[in-house]
Formats: C-alpha cells, structure tokens, sequence
C-alpha cells in the first residue's frame, strides 16, 4: 500500500511524520510517498526522506495513489475529492467542530479518521496528539511570557542588588498546565497554579507549585478525569479568588478547557486592569472562547500596561520535537490499522472505533453519530 504524507498549509509548521518516522513505516513493507517540500518547515529537506526511503511526488499525485494520507490539519472538500474512492484520510480534522466536513466525508462514503479523537484512556496514552501537544504549549507559553516580561524570571543576588523571583499563576493543571508549571518553576518563578479537579491538586503540589483552592467544585467522576461545568456562583467565587493573585502576579498563564464547549472565563476585564503594568498573560485557550476576558486569538491586546496573549496554534512555533511528537503518536495508531503491510481496520477495538470518523457511509466515533443526529 501508498502512504502519503502531506505538506500543511503555509501557517503550519509542522509534519505528520519526520524521516525517522517514514523509516520505521516503511519496514513495516508499506510505500511511503512524501509530497515535495512536506518537511521544510521543520527543517526536514527532500533529501532526507528520500534518504529514510520515501519517494518525493507532487501533491496531486498524492491524492490520485495514495492509500491512506496522513496530514495534520484538516484538507479541502476539493482536495478530498481527488483522492482514490477507497483511500483514507487521517488528521486532526476538528471533525466535532466541523459539521460541514463530516456530513461530506459521511456522504461521499469516504472513510477518515481523527486525532484528536483518540480516547482519552491508559491503552491509548501513547497516541494522543492533544496531549503531545499540550505538552508543547504549555512549555512555549512560559518561554514566551519570559521573553515578554519585562523582569527577570528568577530571584538574584547581584552587586547591583537582589531581585526578586516573578510570580507565575497557572489557570487549569492539565497536560499543558503541568507543563508550564514545570518550565515555570525550572526558569526560577515562584508558581501558583489552580485547577477544580482536586487530582490535579496533588499533581501541582508534587511538582513544586503552590495550589489555590477554591471550594465548593463540582466534579463528575463519569467525565474520564476531565473538568465538568461549574455553577455559576462558584465561577464568581473563583473569579474573586483569581482576581486577588493575579494582582500580584506578573505572569498568567491559562490553559482552562472542558471538552466539547466554550472555555470558562476565569480573568475579568477589572483583573486585568487590576494588574501590574508590565504583566503578561498567555491564553492558551484562546481560540475555544478565551478564559481572560480580553484575549483575541492570535492577536496580542495590551491594557493599561497589561499584554495579553490570544495563542493560536504554539505547537507550529516548535516544529521539530512537535513533529517528532505527532509522528510517534501516528506509529503508534497505525501498527493498530497496519497489517503484512496493508490497511486492516477493525472497528472491534475501541481506539479504531473511537478515533473513525466515518467508514462505508456511516459515521462510527460515538459522538460524530450524536452529533450527526441532533
Ligand atoms: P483540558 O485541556 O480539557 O483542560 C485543561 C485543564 O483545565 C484541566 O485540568 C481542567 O480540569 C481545567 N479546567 C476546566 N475548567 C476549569 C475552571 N473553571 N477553572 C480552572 N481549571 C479548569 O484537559 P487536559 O489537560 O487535556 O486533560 C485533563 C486531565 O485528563 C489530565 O490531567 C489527565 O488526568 C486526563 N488525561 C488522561 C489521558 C489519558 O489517559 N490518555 C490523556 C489526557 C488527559
């Protein structure tokens, strides 16, 4: 069988799969076909998959031999309909969020599968983009922050004086929260990090940051370790707790997002204006809605002296190891599709079945089907 890999659109970075990865398909008796300049971005040239054992062919070629293609972000109507009637697409095609898409892949009797709906489970830890990903973010919004910051990370004790360490809130300790407490605290910052998931609590003290409790979270143990929506009157009490650190923090981070709905707004316009000028805040969840009032995607605001930081897509500023990272998830789900070299999907098991968007005209990922039917 053909595998091909796409080159993303221009303000992606990123590959499906670097070298390495192609190499290790391909010992598993596949053909890998790599669409011309697919890596440049993440500073993998031509030459080096050719090297790993690809061949180089132009995109349409492609879409016309390919067997399964593997991108990242989701590809055009038109250009699906290029592709073999029996060739699968793989990607992270946002396929809850984009109806459009999923009615014409289900219509067309394409059969595609997701990413980011691979389960979230122990089984399946090994292929989860989101979380690959989060790790990304999270790393990159503190290194960000410090670049905006106008002080310095860490205490010193210098002749020129002592200075003192900066303060770091971090909303929602998740995947990319974890991380960035972590790269916070590694660059020296005294962090304070806040979640509604009392788990979450052990894992931001066991990492060195100090927790902000907030009474009264309303947690379903149903929600597979996720947040759920809170009260109304809760997120008032977390607001007024948030308010009072963030007037002594000089550095906000926020991660906070609850599956399938708009983020949760945790820093008010009169937080922000209630800030240190010279403050930075990062909203990683930005593009779901924005947990700082203020926050724009992929735009940066600033207020009374205040930057805030609608982050887009962080993983595209990190090329190389989020690539890396994508690629080895990939692996990972395909030896569950791969057999003796060609495709062998068996919806039997539950990350085949939870990650397929749609097969033989029919939607199969649980939620796609709920969704298709409201
Ligand atoms: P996420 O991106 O959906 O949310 C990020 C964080 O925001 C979560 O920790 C959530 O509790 C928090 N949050 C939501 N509403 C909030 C509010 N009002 N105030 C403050 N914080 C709020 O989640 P994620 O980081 O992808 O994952 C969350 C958890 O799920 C992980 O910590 C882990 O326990 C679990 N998980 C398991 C697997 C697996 O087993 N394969 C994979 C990924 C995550």
């Amino acid at each position: 069988m053909i595998i091909g890999i796409l080159k993303e659109p221009k303000d992606e970075a990123r590959v499906a799969l670097l070298p390495d990865a192609v190499k290790t398909l391909i010992s598993w008796n596949v053909s890998v076909w790599v669409e011309n300049n697919a890596g440049a971005s993440a500073y993998a040239s031509d030459e080096l998959y050719k090297e790993a054992g690809a061949e180089i062919h132009q995109r349409a070629e492609i879409f016309q031999q390919s067997d399964l293609i593997l991108g990242i972000q989701a590809i055009s109507q038109e250009e699906i309909a290029k592709m073999k009637s029996a060739g699968v697409l793989m990607g992270q095609l946002n396929a809850l969020f984009n109806p459009e898409l999923t009615n014409y892949l289900v219509q067309e009797k394409r059969t595609a599968f997701s990413m980011e709906l691979v389960p979230r489970t122990t089984r399946a830890q090994a292929m989860d983009v989101l979380s690959s990903m989060a790790t990304v973010s999270g790393y990159k919004a503190v290194l960000m922050a410090a670049d905006l910051l106008p002080r310095f990370f860490p205490m010193f004790m210098t002749a020129a004086g002592s200075i003192s360490p900066s303060r770091v809130l971090i909303l929602g300790a998740g995947v990319a929260g974890l991380q960035a407490i972590a790269t916070a605290r590694r660059l020296g910052a005294a962090v304070f990090a806040f979640d509604v998931r009392q788990a979450a609590k052990e894992e931001v003290l066991s990492i060195g940051a100090k927790f902000v409790d907030v009474e009264g979270a309303t947690e379903d143990k149903g929600a597979g370790g996720y947040a759920v929506e809170q009260s109304a009157e809760y997120l008032q009490k977390q607001k007024d707790t948030i308010h009072e650190h963030a007037m002594k923090a000089d550095v906000i981070i926020t991660t906070a997002q609850i599956p399938g709905r708009k983020a949760p707004l945790l820093v008010e316009e009169r937080t922000v204006r209630a800030m240190k000028p010279g403050s930075v805040i990062i909203d990683l969840a930005a593009s779901s809605g924005g947990n700082c009032a203020l926050s724009q995607p992929d735009q940066t605001v600033e207020v009374n002296g205040v930057r805030i930081v609608g982050v887009g897509n962080l993983p595209a500023n990190m090329p190389q190891d989020a690539s890396k990272m994508y690629g080895k998830n990939y692996l990972n789900f395909l030896k569950l599709i791969i057999k003796d070299g060609s495709l062998n999907l068996n919806f039997e098991d539950d990350i085949v079945a939870g990650t397929c968007v749609c097969h033989d005209g029919k939607p199969v990922n649980s939620r796609i089907v709920q969704m298709l039917n409201t």
